[in-house]
C-alpha cells in the first residue's frame, strides 16, 4: 500500500508520508517542515541532457544577446534590490545558463562568475558575453563571494541542505544568497488539489514537481527551515506572482505587445489572464507562483 509508506525528509530528516501522485511518482510531504519530495532513488534521477545550450552557443550568442536586451530592465530591478543588501560586488550565479543575468550585473559594475551543470551553457555564455564560468565550486576561493544567486536551482537538487552548505563555503562572512523556487503552496495549486483530494485517497496532485527535473516542492516554511539548517538567517522570504515585473516580465511587458488587442478573445482570457489574475490575488496572501528568499550567512 503506497499510501502508508513513509520516508525521511531531505530538508529536516523528519518522518514524511505519501500524499498523492505527481507525474507518475508518489509525493511525500514532511510532517515537520512541509517540504514535498520524491523518494530518494527517484529524487536522484539525472535530468535528460538537452541540446538547448549547444544550439545557443553555435550562433555566437545572438539569441542570448537579444534576451539580455529584453531582460535588462527586469534584471536591473533585481540587482538594485541586491545592492541594498551588500556593498561588496562579487557575484556567483549557479545554474547561470547562458549568463544573461551575469551580463546584466557586469554592466552595473559587479564582478561576475557563473556555474552551470550543463557544460554547453558555459560555452554559450562565453560565445555571447565572454563570461567566466567555473566547472566546479572547488575552483572558487572560500569566503570570496558576496552574493550567490540560485534562480530556479534548489528545486532540482536531491539534498537541498547539503547543497546550500556547499554554497555557504564560497560566501564571505556577510554574504547573501538569493533563492528563487516555484511555490508548491501557491493558491493555484492549492485550489486544484483541494478539489482533487475530495475524490480519492491517493489523488493526482498538481505540483511544480517531476522525476528527473524537479524532485522537490518548496513551501515557504520548508524553504525557511532548509535555509536555517544550512546555516543562513532569513533576510526576507515572500511570494511573487506571474504578474510581477521584477521577476516575470512576459505577461505585462511581453504578452500585451505580442498579442494585438483585436485578437484578444475568450481563449486568451482563459489561458493567460485568468491564471494571472488568480495568481496576483493569491500573491496578496503570500500564495503567489514563486518564492523569493534573501538569506544571509549566519556566523
Ligand atoms: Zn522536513
Amino acid at each position: 500500500m503506497i499510501e502508508t509508506q513513509t520516508a525521511v525528509c531531505p530538508g529536516c530528516e523528519s518522518v514524511s508520508s505519501v500524499i498523492g501522485i505527481t507525474k507518475g511518482e508518489a509525493v511525500f510531504r514532511c510532517h515537520e517542515c512541509s517540504l514535498l519530495f520524491y523518494e530518494q532513488s527517484v529524487r536522484a534521477q539525472l535530468p535528460k541532457d538537452s541540446d538547448w545550450w549547444r544550439d545557443l552557443s553555435e550562433n555566437g550568442g545572438v539569441v542570448l544577446k537579444k534576451s539580455l536586451a529584453q531582460m535588462r530592465p527586469m534584471f536591473n530591478r533585481q540587482l538594485a534590490q541586491l545592492e541594498k543588501m551588500t556593498e561588496r560586488r562579487q557575484l556567483l550565479d549557479v545554474g547561470a545558463g547562458g549568463g544573461v543575468f551575469l551580463a546584466a550585473a557586469r554592466e552595473r559594475g559587479w564582478k561576475v562568475m557563473g556555474h552551470d551543470s550543463n557544460p554547453h551553457a558555459a560555452a554559450a555564455a562565453k560565445a555571447a558575453f565572454d563570461l567566466f564560468f567555473v566547472s566546479g565550486l572547488n575552483e572558487i576561493a572560500k569566503g570570496s563571494v558576496d552574493v550567490v544567486r540560485l534562480s530556479h536551482v534548489l528545486e532540482h537538487v536531491p539534498f537541498p541542505v547539503n547543497f546550500l552548505r556547499e554554497m555557504r563555503l564560497t560566501l564571505h562572512s556577510e554574504g547573501v544568497i538569493v533563492v528563487i523556487v516555484p511555490n508548491a503552496a501557491s493558491l493555484t495549486y492549492s485550489l486544484v488539489n483541494s478539489f482533487r483530494r475530495k475524490r480519492v485517497t491517493l489523488p493526482r496532485l498538481a505540483l511544480p514537481m517531476s522525476p528527473g527535473f524537479h524532485p522537490l516542492g518548496f513551501t515557504p516554511r520548508a524553504l525557511e527551515i532548509v535555509a536555517k539548517s544550512a546555516g543562513f538567517t532569513v533576510i526576507s522570504l515572500r511570494s511573487v506572482s506571474m504578474g510581477n515585473r521584477d521577476y516575470y516580465p512576459w505577461f505585462y511587458d511581453g504578452l500585451l505587445r505580442r498579442i494585438p488587442l483585436s485578437e484578444i478573445g475568450l481563449k486568451t482570457l482563459v489561458r493567460y489572464w485568468g491564471p494571472i489574475a488568480l495568481d496576483n490575488f493569491g500573491n496578496k496572501f503570500g500564495r503567489g507562483h514563486w518564492l523569493v528568499a534573501s538569506l544571509r550567512r549566519a556566523h
